[in-house]
């Protein structure tokens, strides 16, 4: 039986506005699919892990303080998780996770979390707690040549500076800050956004595409997914997109 192995980092600390989901959406997807999820938790005081030895590591979002928590404990595998990404492995960073993998985090304190610096962009919060960018998001995003509608939401003090290759572009809400029209941060094998919801569940397209690239790097092979029945989601995903862009249309 086919196996992606999944590292889910810091599920104890990195668990806002539903990010679990996404390791749900990611099993089910799977399962249905006869592919074994092994999904291994890492948090403060677990055995080492090495981030090479998986297919996929995802990392949810988180308030400051337990950022600047879990980031004594994350740098220690700064070096190790810059050779997984070199070697390919899938990484899905939600909001906190995403702001940590960069040059740093500044938080709402001004408090200075210094980042992985695996990636070139840094974050700063507005020193003012009223001041979030909070609310539902929907961003173009191009998938291996194809268009798709991202929809999420997003409850962030944090504006991303630096980002030169965006997830996806702001159709509706906020983008990495208070109104920018890039969103997020996209390589071959990293998907770092503001969309929590959980992101997978509003999102199969983006669930599959995780997914066939990770099985695609794992077996080498052009994995053909088995279509699964997603009538529900596309309902609910139209519903979202008539409500969020007619939106836009009334108030542009
Ligand atoms: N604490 C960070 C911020 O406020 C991240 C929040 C989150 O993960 N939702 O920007």
């Amino acid at each position: 039986m086919k196996e992606l192995k999944i590292l889910y980092l810091y599920p104890d600390i990195l668990e806002l506005y539903g990010d679990y989901g996404n390791i749900q959406i990611l099993k089910y997807r799977l399962e249905k699919r006869g592919i074994k999820a092994n999904v291994i938790r890492y948090s403060i005081g677990d055995d080492v892990p090495n981030f090479k030895d998986y297919d996929l590591v995802f990392a949810g979002g988180g308030a400051d303080q337990e950022q600047s928590i879990l980031a004594k404990d994350l740098i220690k595998y700064k070096d190790n998780i810059k050779e997984a990404v070199d070697a390919g492995v899938f990484f899905l960073l939600i909001c906190g996770a995403y702001q940590l993998f960069g040059k740093y985090y500044k938080g709402v304190e001004g408090n200075i979390i210094p980042g992985l610096d695996v990636f070139p962009y840094y974050t700063e919060a507005i020193n003012d707690r009223k001041k979030r960018c909070i609310g539902n998001i929907v961003i173009n995003v191009n998938l291996n040549g194809k268009e798709t509608k991202v929809i999420g939401f997003g409850n962030h003090g944090g504006q991303t500076y630096d980002v030169e290759t965006p997830f996806g572009k702001v159709l509706f809400g906020n983008g990495n800050k208070f109104g920018d029209d890039n969103e997020g941060f996209f390589l071959k094998n990293v998907i770092a956004t503001y969309l929590h919801g959980p992101l997978l569940s509003k999102n199969p397209e983006l669930a599959d595409f995780i997914i066939k690239y990770s099985l695609d790097r794992k077996y080498n092979e052009d994995t053909v997914l088995e279509p699964l029945d997603d009538t529900f989601e596309n309902l609910c995903r139209k519903q979202l997109l008539n409500r969020f862009l007619a939106e836009t249309k009334n108030n542009p």
